[in-house]
């Protein structure tokens, strides 16, 4: 067997011991005779995986105690339209920081519930910036402030918690979520995907302040109610069992790795190694401002790209796979989530240089 180095922006690498441990309890989790897959969601032995997985996830991200964490379903792309429905509160608009491709789509998203008032946004440089906080007009009658904290496709990530006085901030954390620590009490509501940094497809996070709760519109699907799920312990519909269990693994594996300081480290210094090679020669290039580099999303260029397809192809051929950048920026995209090895950047690394050196 062979494991490539896979820079995928999602779904992505996952650790390798959660992998094998997976493995190895597939037919027989734990002496139950089952597979996670086949269990009750209501039975003792997934109450007892779901429960472990919640306290691990408040443990890492230290979630305040007037938080709840929601496993829901429907990835960030429905918590779009399950934001609004749940937060307008009888507000009839929300502000929104356009800073690339997944802001764009929440704020068309959030269209369709209120009055979208974009409060800052970074087209006209072609979303190679965050706006800076001074440069934003707020509306302090929003029902919520949105941002995405990391635009995966476009590279750029926040790298400060604006501050937005009494109106609750929202974010979408699908692809920076445990790659650093986290002031959770900065935000009335966090929500992700778990197939950035976290586990399968299939699970999506939400993180909400408790005095937000309950006052959905009246049209809000049960399922996406954050009050109702909050009630049911995340249990009013079935939830996504098996991609709850890895994504427990991957937190313990965090916790053990020394949890999102550790995190931080590992990734700096992954993401310094890849920045570094690309501003230190003219071959290739990344087009992002340096205060808002992402440290998970790696976007770059080739100086000549009728060479892009030679380049994949070589990288393909040495075990470093989809570098294929977002067809909407073009180029090439490392994504170096937490579960991606140094050795990975390490090899990628090697390959640029030698690439450059043959072709430059
Ligand atoms: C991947 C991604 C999405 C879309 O997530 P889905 O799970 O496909 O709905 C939205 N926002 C960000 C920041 C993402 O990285």
């Amino acid at each position: 067997m062979t494991r490539v180095y896979n820079f995928s922006a999602g779904p992505a690498v996952l650790p390798e011991p959660v992998l094998r441990q997976a493995a190895a309890e597939m037919l027989d989790w734990q002496g139950s005779g089952m597979s996670v897959m086949e269990m009750s969601h209501r039975g003792k032995e997934f109450m007892s995986i779901h429960a472990e997985a919640l306290h691990l996830l408040r443990e890492l991200l230290d979630v305040p105690a007037n938080y709840k964490i929601l496993f829901m379903q429907g990835g960030a792309i429905a918590e779009n339209a399950i934001v609004p429905m749940n937060l307008l509160r009888g507000h009839t608009s929300a502000d929104y920081v356009d800073t690339g491709e997944w802001s764009k789509r929440s704020i068309q998203e959030a269209g369709k519930y209120c009055t979208v008032n974009i409060a800052a946004s970074s087209r006209a440089s072609g979303y190679t910036h965050i706006p800076p906080r001074e440069s934003w007009k707020l509306d302090p009658n929003a029902a919520y402030v949105h941002i995405c904290a990391n635009e995966t496709i476009g590279g750029v990530e926040y790298h400060f918690t604006p501050e937005v006085g009494e109106v609750p901030l929202v974010a979408d954390v699908s692809s920076n979520i445990l790659s650093r620590p986290l002031d959770v009490s900065k935000y009335g509501l966090i929500y992700g995907g778990a197939q950035k940094n976290i586990g399968p497809a299939g699970l999506t996070i939400v993180i909400v302040r408790e005095d937000l709760l309950g006052r959905s519109l009246p049209v809000t699907p049960s399922a996406f109610d954050y009050g109702e799920q909050a009630a049911a312990d995340s249990m009013l519909n079935t939830p996504p069992t098996y991609a709850i269990y890895i994504a427990g693994l991957v937190f313990k594996w965090i916790k053990a790795r020394g949890g999102l300081a550790a995190m931080e480290a590992h990734n700096r210094a992954k993401a310094a190694l890849l920045y570094d090679y690309l501003d230190s020669q003219d071959f290739f290039s990344s087009p992002i401002d340096k205060n808002c580099r992402s440290l998970m999303n790696v976007p770059f260029r080739l100086r000549d790209a009728t060479l892009d397809a030679k380049f994949l192809e070589g990288a393909q051929a040495r075990g470093l796979v989809q570098l294929k950048g977002h067809r909407v920026v073009g180029g090439m995209r490392a994504s170096i989530y937490n579960a991606m090895p140094i050795e990975g950047v390490q090899a990628l690394v090697a390959y640029l240089k030698e690439f450059a050196a043959q072709h430059g």
